[in-house]
């Protein structure tokens, strides 16, 4: 079973596992203008700024929300491995 869905916005990618979800609802409360169930896809990732979505996916209490930038708003072009 693929439980886990990818939403791909111009600077971040964002995950949601929906096994870990524990429904507190703290992402749709938070930031309606971003996750709301009642649209399709339900994460809008272009809904407010990508600093903004990210900070709010980092209270997601279970893991289920993830993230992952495209580009890093800090630092430009350097990459450490
Ligand atoms: S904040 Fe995380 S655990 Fe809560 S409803 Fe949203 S995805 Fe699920």
């Amino acid at each position: 079973m693929m439980s886990k869905k990818v939403y791909k916005g111009e600077e971040i990618e964002v995950y949601f596992d929906a096994e870990k979800c524990i429904h507190s609802g703290i992402c749709v409360k938070g930031m309606p203008e971003v996750f709301d169930l009642k649209k399709r896809p339900w994460v809008n990732t272009v809904g407010a700024s990508a600093d903004k979505i990210t900070a709010h996916i980092d209270t997601c209490p279970s893991g289920a929300l993830t993230y992952k930038w495209h580009t890093k708003p800090s630092d430009t072009e350097t990459e450490k491995e």
